[in-house]
């Protein structure tokens, strides 16, 4: 019996195993870190060593090396457009699936604000699924959901991370027609246990419950983006990406799961159908394009996102780019973001002090910070 599905270290909670096991003697737990990881009851398990062979991690991508093409995109609904991350084309997608009577599988929130895929197959309850979320998402029963469409007949549009996808495609282990997988240029996710902190600090600071949030509300613009929470007492709490504690903590690669450090999904082709990104730099490159509302970078890696593109050509806008250009501002595309030397301290003590502590320990600006950084790089 093995001891481990994958490498510890490499393992991205992408729940492929979790979906496969025929006896369900699988479950996800929360790792010391916050992080889902598998456990096998052992007195289960019969030994098929499916969990093994649909690891991603375990498989060996190809990489040809060949995009189809590289777009700059925006959505036409400028309100849709205001309320995503970027340009919105991942709304223009859903929509369109969704018009042919199919589904949209993505993240959206649990009632305590925790990040979960869901399905979606009404147009009023994509909102929920708009825009990034700063914290690792849950798959649960994603891919089987997805599975019972597709072999319904149904179209599916599934969004997630490069691993995510990867971990999808592995186990339904044959192609689909009626599948879409759109992924994006991933940074890395952070730990679910540190934004659960942070945002139980945030409600003892308001003295309210959260009703809405928004990690990247666009009320400072695009590129200067906010941390947006609303409250049941109507009071808001708004930071800008260089001020908030959390995202500095996100930017600062403090909070980001193990895998995401050396993470195997990172290339420009991928097995997805379309990669999306924030196109930085889009005012360079496209004339008139400068409103400072978003911009996606769209890459098409098949016949099936091109047909995805076509499908909503009506809401869209849509101009080509050069690819080198375009990624040359996203360095995530390729590479991973370097551990911290400081990340493991900063994680083993996100329980132990108050978040505003926390953040000035570890990622303030302040003398003391700054010299506890300089002298764990030097020591690491
Ligand atoms: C954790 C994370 C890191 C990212 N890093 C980069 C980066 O380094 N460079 C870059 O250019 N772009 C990055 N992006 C992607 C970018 O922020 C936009 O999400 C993307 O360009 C799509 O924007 P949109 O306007 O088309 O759609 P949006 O409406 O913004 O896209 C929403 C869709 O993204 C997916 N999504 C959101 N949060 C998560 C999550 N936690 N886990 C899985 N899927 C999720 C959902 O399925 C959701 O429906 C990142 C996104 C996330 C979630
Ligand atoms: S070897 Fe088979 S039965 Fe055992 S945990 Fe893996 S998938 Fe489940
Ligand atoms: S399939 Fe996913 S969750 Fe399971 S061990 Fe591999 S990477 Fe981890
Ligand atoms: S950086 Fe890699 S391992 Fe981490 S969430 Fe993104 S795709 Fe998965």
């Amino acid at each position: 019996m093995f001891d481990e599905i994958c490498v510890h270290e490499d393992c991205t909670g992408c729940s492929a195993c979790f979906s496969v096991c025929p006896k369900g003697c699988i479950c996800m737990v929360t790792d010391r870190e916050g992080f889902l990881r598998p456990v096998i009851d052992k007195t289960q398990c019969i030994e098929c060593g499916k969990c093994r062979s649909v690891c991603p991690v375990n498989r060996e991508w190809k990489d040809d090396g060949k995009v189809l093409a590289a777009y700059a995109g925006v959505n036409k609904n400028i309100d849709i457009r205001v309320r995503s991350s970027s340009g919105g084309l991942f709304s223009a997608f859903a929509e369109a699936v969704l018009k042919t009577g199919g589904a949209v599988v993505g993240a959206g929130f649990d009632e305590d604000f925790s990040v979960m895929h869901k399905v979606c197959t009404d147009v009023n309850a994509l909102e929920e699924m708009r825009r990034s979320k700063y914290a690792q998402s849950r798959i649960g029963t994603a891919y089987q959901d997805v599975k019972t469409l597709l072999d319904a007949g149904k179209n599916v549009l599934f969004c997630g991370t490069p691993c995510q996808v990867g971990g999808l495609l592995t186990f339904l282990g044959k192609e689909y027609h009626n599948l879409y997988t759109v992924d994006f240029i991933c940074h890395g996710v952070p730990s679910p246990a540190v934004w659960e902190r942070y945002i139980g600090f945030r409600k003892e600071k308001a003295q309210a419950e959260i009703t809405d949030v928004s990690f990247r509300s666009k009320e400072t613009g695009w590129k200067c983006y906010s941390l947006h929470i609303d409250f049941a007492d109507d009071s808001v709490y708004s930071a800008k990406v260089s001020d908030d504690l959390y995202l500095r903590s996100f930017l600062m690669d403090m909070n980001l799961r193990p895998s995401c450090y050396q993470c195997q999904f990172k290339q420009i082709h991928r097995q997805s159908d379309i990669t999306l990104a924030d196109l930085w730099g889009a005012e360079c490159m496209v004339k008139d394009w400068n409103d400072d509302k978003g911009v996606s970078l769209v890459l098409i890696h098949s016949a099936g996102g091109q047909r995805l593109m076509e499908l909503c050509s009506d809401n869209t806008e849509i101009v080509p780019v050069s690819l080198e250009t375009a990624i040359a501002n996203n360095p995530s595309i390729t590479k991973s973001v370097s551990r911290p030397a400081l990340r493991d301290a900063f994680m083993s003590d996100v329980n132990r002090i108050p978040f505003d502590k926390l953040h000035e320990k570890y990622c303030g600006n302040n003398l003391g910070a700054r010299i506890r950084r300089k002298i764990a790089a030097l020591m690491k």
